[in-house]
């Protein structure tokens, strides 16, 4: 479970502990936040363990496999990743005219690069039946000029999932990408300093909120789940009817 120190991953990460997996709680940064997640996940009953990695770095694949190895190996279990969920990513509000090549380079090497290998490098790890999950976003598809490279990662995160789908079949291995719209994490954190920036986010839902990560982590469930083994390729909304 990538970047499950916070927002969204977290909200997954307990959930999937919940349903008695048996949790990776990656992050990079965030040592303290980490270990809150895993104590938590271990104080209603579920075990996890931290996971730390730098992603958007050259070898941060191999370095985050070598971790998750050495600790089940530790555990004396054989490495083995049944549910690989992708959600650690990196924003940035830029329109057109203020995308620098720095920033390009930052979000893709995060987004999608590293996405990538890691999951390529996870294959390498999961049994037949396996699942993935990618994280992608609303704003794939509606317009969101306002985080042009940001949005176009989202994109080639829905084009692998697509195309992994396929080469995946043969081995039961479903991939899915869930969209979430609006979520109140520290992503956004900026867009919700005023009532007003609250106001006008929850307006974008038919349900008039803003999305929680347990509102998110519901789905993955289920993509995790055996109960979605008919389900793969898809991109699943999860924006509360964001712009319908
Ligand atoms: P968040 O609160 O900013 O948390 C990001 C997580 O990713 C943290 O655990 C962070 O670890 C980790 N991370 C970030 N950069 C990393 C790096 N370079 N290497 C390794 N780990 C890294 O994000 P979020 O809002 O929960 O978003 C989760 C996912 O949902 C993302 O894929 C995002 O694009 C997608 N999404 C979010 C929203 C939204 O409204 N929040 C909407 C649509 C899609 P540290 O704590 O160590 O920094």
């Amino acid at each position: 479970m990538t970047g499950a120190s916070r927002g969204i991953g977290r909200g997954i990460a307990e959930r999937l502990a919940a349903d008695g997996a048996l949790v990776a709680v990656h992050h990079a940064r965030n040592v303290e936040a980490a270990a809150e997640v895993v104590d938590s996940i271990r104080a209603t009953g579920g075990d996890a363990f931290p996971l730390r990695t730098e992603l958007g770095v050259p070898g941060d694949a191999q370095a985050l496999y070598s971790a998750f190895d050495a600790e089940l190996l530790r555990r004396g279990i054989e490495p083995r990743l049944d549910i690989l969920v992708n959600n650690a990513a990196v924003s940035g509000s830029a329109r057109i005219h203020e995308v620098t090549p720095e920033l390009v380079d930052r979000i893709f090497s995060v987004n999608v690069t590293a996405l990538l290998f890691v999951t390529q490098e996870g294959l390498t790890r999961m049994p037949d039946g396996g699942r993935i999950i990618n994280l992608s976003s609303a704003i794939t598809r509606m317009s969101y000029p306002e985080s042009v490279v940001y949005s176009m990662s989202k994109g080639a995160v829905n084009t692998l999932t697509l195309a992994l789908a396929k080469e995946l079949g043969p081995r039961g291995i479903t991939v899915n990408a869930v969209a979430p719209g609006f979520t109140a994490t520290d992503m956004n954190a900026k867009l919700r300093t005023t009532p007003e920036g609250v106001a006008r986010l929850a307006g974008l839902s038919v349900f008039d909120r803003i999305g929680n990560p347990s509102d998110i982590a519901g789905l993955v469930a289920f993509l995790a789940s055996p109960d979605s083994l008919w389900v793969t390729g898809q991109r699943l909304d999860a924006s509360g009817g964001m712009h319908l």
